[in-house]
């Protein structure tokens, strides 16, 4: 009952949570004592510090224990994909420390049972050949760092070829967020690719070069790329556009995958941070409590939601407002070490309810 009121509460917002299993590189970390503990229902659980004291009882739609992997979390997700084909704005979100696997949950690694949301979602639409036919299938990849934006696709033709080069032109466009005339957002001067959408293994290859194209457009901004993409927000974008023969309309989904800027608290005091360092950290957490900020007012059914307060609310209003569909992934580390941090990201995610 508690639980149907909270989902009532949230309207279209969603939030899992994922904890990861332990890794090789969580080094001096006590492996048998995991600081998050997944109740048995998958819906609620609880966070211990060093000393055993326990913060209890965070519910959540659900809660993923570590041992649920890739393709059982995408299981829960693939109705928020197969909505976007049915005309919705959708985001998935994931939030959380750095290191707590939001990359892992988004894009995952390899092309087998490690990857993530975004091929996985790709592949759906791609199975569905009959409806298909009626389709047209664009992808975008933008990323937001210090309330800007940058096309990951800039180096790659309109034709789904790329070229070899790395990081941004030098006479990259300036991109900016308009309205359409339906008042949809959309990002002006961002490169769409298409993806065959009748032919599912050239759409494989094309999402593929897709990816690939991205990570070199984002590797050489900074030799230490986990660091660089751990300060910006991601946005990986499907637009589907089809037409429906029984109602005579036109569709328009969209269906974002976002994986969002480390949470972590950093340089609170300013002291030791150098001035780059200190403006990326003042964007993150400015554009993270914006995000709180419309969730909040949402979840309150507030009669003004500041989505115009930064730049990644303004481009998913659509998503996050009206008939969009939004659900956020709580990402969390295991370790002890993480539990404060683990705890900041719970309460967070407590503000949409
Ligand atoms: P983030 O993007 O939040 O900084 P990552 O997704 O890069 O974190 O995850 C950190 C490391 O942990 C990566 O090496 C990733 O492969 C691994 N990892 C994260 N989640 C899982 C998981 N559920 N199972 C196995 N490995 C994981
Ligand atoms: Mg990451």
């Amino acid at each position: 009952k508690m639980h149907n009121r909270i989902q009532e509460l949230r309207g279209n917002i969603r939030v899992f949570v994922r904890t990861r299993p332990f890794l090789p590189g969580d080094g001096d970390s006590d492996t048998t004592k995991s600081a998050v503990d997944v109740s048995a229902d998958a819906t609620s659980l609880s966070v211990y510090d060093k000393t055993g004291k326990a913060d209890n009882n965070f519910q959540f739609d659900k809660a993923f224990a570590p041992s649920m992997g890739q393709e059982q979390v995408f299981e829960e997700v693939s109705e928020f994909v197969q909505s976007a084909l049915d005309g919705f704005h959708v985001c998935l979100f994931s939030y959380g420390q750095t290191g707590s696997g939001k990359t892992h949950t988004m894009q995952g690694s390899g092309n087998g049972a490690m990857r993530g949301i975004i091929p996985r979602a790709v592949e759906q639409i791609l199975e569905q050949a009959d409806l298909l036919q009626k389709y047209r299938m664009t992808a975008s990849f933008l990323e937001i760092y210090n309330e800007d934006l940058r096309d990951l696709l800039v180096n790659m033709k309109p034709d789904g070829s790329a070229s070899t080069q790395k990081g941004q032109p030098a006479n990259a466009p300036k991109l900016g967020i308009k309205r359409d005339s339906d008042g949809k957002s959309f990002v002006e001067n961002l490169n769409a690719i298409t993806i065959d959408t009748t032919d599912a293994s050239l759409g494989l290859q094309q999402l593929e070069a897709v990816m690939d194209s991205a990570a070199r457009t984002r590797s050489v901004a900074c030799t230490n790329m986990n660091a660089q993409s751990s300060r910006s927000h991601s946005v990986f974008m499907l637009h589907l556009h089809g037409y429906n023969d029984e109602t005579g309309t036109t569709i328009s989904g969209a269906l974002n995958l976002c994986d969002l800027a480390g949470s972590e608290r950093l340089d609170r005091s300013g002291a030791g941070a150098d001035a780059k360092r200190l403006k990326e950290t003042q964007a993150i957490n400015k554009s993270l409590s914006c995000l709180g900020d419309v969730f909040n007012g949402l979840a309150s059914k507030a009669s003004h939601v500041p989505y115009r307060n930064s730049k990644l609310t303004y481009l998913l209003q659509d998503c996050l407002s009206g008939d969009g569909k939004s659900l956020m992934f709580v990402n969390l580390s295991p370790t002890m070490e993480s539990a404060h941090e683990s705890l900041c990201s719970l309460r967070f995610a407590q503000r949409v309810s």
